[in-house]
């Protein structure tokens, strides 16, 4: 006991004589507890409204977390989007050091990196659960980590939207005709297939959809699904809502952090950053199964929306244009077939095993006496 007692008091002691050489002397401030006690401030800049359901709150609770976990030592600021930088712009203001985190969804970077949006997620691809596998299990993060690299980007998984709503639409879709000629908010690879199938994809943030299509810049928009796009209020831009998203069959959100500041950063706080995207990832699932249900009972009892289903001929032509166009976009880099390759032995690997497991038990929800 004397022992420790005496290490204690002489651990005290220095402390505050190297806190009180600090108040002499800033610049001679580097003392263990000095270093520990440091507040280091962090920008995440988002593509997304300030706290926009599941999204922007997404954003909110990953610093929020990161800043409780280090005891105020990693303290993040988040910016709605517009605030410091556009949506768009996110990428870029964390590769260039402006925010030292961003928070987004890499297909929105695909006119820099062609497959990035392999990491988001591909019309009739990956759904949430095996995407995830992917990700962190099977091959994926590395290439992730791999294609952000030249730009200084750390890329992180921090949620999935799950399979997302085909979108709002003011006419009917029966057959691939009537997609001809359809101007449509669509982003990612789902755009190519729109505009290989005759229409014409338009990118815009989510901020901007509902003005899009109530003014009629649009002919018809996708958002995410029930949760998110009853509180844009779509609803009251469109009368039909199709499913499914064939185009987002699991839509990933990302964490982009500025490769240097992680650097910068001493070990714990990187494991803390690390581990804060984990649980912000399951937190988000969470969220995003918990609340579309609710908010679809919503959208059809209080809104009247009708919900229609697109039509299976409808499904069977964009699966095939889906397919060129995903291989199509890998071939156009080294790296793009080397990620498409893991992509599809991965693909092929999970769907045989869920077609015993996952795919099998839904079917035999529908199976009646
Ligand atoms: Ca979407």
């Amino acid at each position: 006991m004397k022992r420790r007692n005496f290490i204690s008091a002489v651990g005290a002691t220095a402390a505050i004589g190297s806190l009180s050489s600090c108040s002499n002397s800033e610049k001679n401030c580097s003392t263990d507890t000095a270093t520990k006690q440091k507040v280091i401030k962090w920008k995440m800049v988002t593509t997304w409204p300030k706290n926009f359901q599941g999204l922007g709150e997404g954003a909110e609770f990953l610093a929020r977390i990161i800043n409780e976990m280090s005891g105020g030592r990693l303290n993040v600021k988040v910016y709605g989007s517009g605030e410091l930088v556009p949506a768009l712009q996110t990428f870029d203001a964390v590769s260039s050091g402006t925010a030292e985190m961003g928070h987004g969804a890499s297909y929105y970077w695909k006119g820099k990196m062609p497959s990035a949006p392999f990491f988001t997620t591909v019309p009739f691809g990956l759904n949430a659960t095996e995407i995830q596998g992917w990700l962190l299990k099977g091959g994926g993060y590395e290439l992730w980590r791999e294609l952000y690299q030249p730009f200084g980007v750390r890329p992180y998984t921090v949620g999935n939207t799950g399979v997302q709503m085909a979108g709002w639409f003011n006419k009917k879709i029966k057959s691939l005709e009537d997609i001809k000629g359809l101007k449509m908010r669509i982003p990612g690879l789902g755009g190519e297939v729109l505009d290989r199938a005759g229409g014409t994809p338009v990118l815009i943030p989510g901020g901007e959809v509902f003005t899009a299509l109530e003014t009629g810049a649009v002919d018809a928009a996708e958002f995410v699904g029930p949760y998110n796009d009853l509180a844009m209020g779509l609803y009251k831009a469109a009368k039909y809502y199709y499913y499914p998203g064939w185009h987002e069959p699991g839509t990933t959100a990302e964490a982009i952090i500025n490769q240097e500041a992680f650097d910068a950063l001493p070990e714990d706080l990187q494991m803390i950053v690390e581990q804060a995207c984990h649980a912000a990832s399951l937190d988000m699932q969470a969220e995003f199964t918990a609340k579309n249900n609710s908010a679809l009972q919503v959208l059809i009892n209080e809104h009247q929306v009708q919900l229609l289903k697109l039509p299976d001929d409808v499904l069977i032509k964009l699966r095939k244009i889906s397919e060129q166009v995903v291989e199509d976009i890998a071939n156009n880099s080294e790296i793009g077939k080397r990620i498409f390759k893991s992509y599809n032995a991965y693909k092929k690997q999970v769907r045989s095993w869920h077609a015993i497991s996952e795919y099998a038990y839904n079917d035999s929800l529908r199976l009646s006496d």
